[in-house]
């Protein structure tokens, strides 16, 4: 086994790193790795930058989500007013092809306010 790269604290050149700042990388010695969300850092600044990095992305996910969402209902009302015009112009086409007593009775009517 070959000897691995070794990197060494940023703040004690004699201390070998044990970890890798999530955020810039730098080496950093069991004292003075900073435990995170999302992994160990070299300073409290790393950590909060890299948190706030995190929280970023998150609200990205939830606001695309959320776009979706509106495009789902969006459509879902287009999709109804079809629905609807279909509904009457087929109402319209039978209403003439059968001559259905009710709705002659309208036409009747609408035609006497036009005066035809
Ligand atoms: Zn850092
Ligand atoms: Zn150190």
């Amino acid at each position: 086994m070959s000897a691995p790269m070794r990197t060494w604290c940023v703040n004690h050149p004699s201390h070998e790193a044990v970890a890798r700042c999530r955020q810039c990388g730098t080496g950093v010695c069991k004292a003075c790795a900073i435990s995170g969300r999302g992994g160990q850092f070299c300073s409290q600044e790393c950590a909060e930058k890299y948190g706030a990095f995190m929280d970023r992305a998150k609200e990205l996910g939830v606001s695309r989500k959320q776009g979706l969402g509106v495009m789902h209902r969006l459509s879902k009302a287009v999709g109804g007013l079809l629905v609807a015009l279909v509904a009457l112009l087929a109402l319209g086409v039978v209403s003439i092809m059968f001559e259905i007593p009710v709705l002659a009775d309208i036409a009747w009517t609408v035609r006497g306010w036009l005066g035809i």
